[in-house]
Formats: structure tokens, sequence, C-alpha cells
């Protein structure tokens, strides 16, 4: 049995949605690892090693949270960590469907992970990385979705 959860995500950028996972993942298990890709489809934001940052900065209170960078197959990553579970933020139905799709391929590629969902406090299941994008790209303000090392980095 493992102890060890990977949360993989594009985090462009890491919000308070996320952070509120990672929160109750480290509560949770010993090893939480933040798996950090790049979703060429979502036009990116900020480059990876930004991401990569950002994220480090915001997980630092947390001495089992890891962040690494990957590429590849999500379940190929998992295996290496040497770690079976996968953590998934679940915010809606939109989410659920999306989500139920990629479980069940993953699961077909790789039997022996598992995906685990987990749902944020409330007050955070509307946020979203490519609305904060979108609203960032309109100079609008994002205090309110992001944690505070993201808006330093963006000088908003
Ligand atoms: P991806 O590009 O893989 O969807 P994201 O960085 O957008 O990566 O999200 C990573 C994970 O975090 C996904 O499971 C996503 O559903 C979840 N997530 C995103 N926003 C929130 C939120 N506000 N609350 C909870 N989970 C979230």
């Amino acid at each position: 049995m493992t102890q060890t959860i990977v949360y993989p995500g594009t985090f462009d950028p890491i919000t308070l949605g996320h952070l509120d996972i990672i929160e109750r993942a480290a509560s949770r298990f010993e090893r939480v690892i933040i798996a950090i890709g790049t979703n060429e489809v979502k036009q990116p934001l900020l480059p990876e090693t930004d991401r990569i940052h950002l994220v480090k900065q915001v997980v630092a209170p947390f001495n089992n949270v890891e962040v690494q960078a990957f590429k590849g197959l999500l379940v190929d990553f998992v295996r290496q960590a040497g770690a079976s579970l996968v953590l998934r933020g679940l915010r809606n139905g939109n989410d659920f469907d999306f989500e139920q799709q990629l479980a069940n391929m993953n699961r077909t590629l790789a039997p022996t992970v598992e995906t685990l969902f987990m749902l944020p406090s409330l007050e955070y299941q509307s946020i979203s990385s490519t609305q904060v994008r979108a609203i960032v790209r309109l100079g609008g303000d994002i205090s309110a979705f992001v944690p505070k090392a993201v808006l330093a980095a963006l000088e908003v």
C-alpha cells in the first residue's frame, strides 16, 4: 500500500481551488506530488518554469508536498514515482464527464493506478484557471481567485 498521491494539472496559474484540494490531500496522505504538465490546447499564460516556481512558493508551508514537472503519459509518471494513486478535483458535472473518461482510459492503460476525486470548498467550486487567464488578459482583478504569490508574479 502506498500513501503517495499524484495531483496532476497545468496549474496555469495555481488557484485557490487547486490549493484547497492540495491542503485536503496533504492532511490525508503521507506524500503529495504535484505533477505539472503543459496543455498546449489551453493557450498557456505562464511558461512551465514560472508555473512550477509559483506552485513551489504556494506549497512551501507543507512539508509533505513536492512539485515536479511531467511530460508524457500520466500513468508512466505515477508508476515511476512509486505511486498508484492519482488525485483530481471535481467542481461540477462538466468536470465529472471529462474526468470519468480520463480516469477510465488511464485505468485501461494502467489497471493498478486508481484515480481519486475530491470536491473543493463551496466557495472555490466556480474558480477556473481558464477564466483567471481570460481576466488577466483583459486587465481584471483576480485577487479573489488566486494565492498572493500569483498576484505578485503577475504584478496585478
Ligand atoms: P488540467 O489542465 O489537467 O485540467 P488544471 O490545472 O486545470 O489541469 O486542473 C488540475 C486539476 O484540478 C483538475 O482535476 C481540475 O479539475 C482541478 N481543479 C481545477 N480548478 C479547481 C477548483 N477550483 N477546485 C477544485 N479542483 C479544481
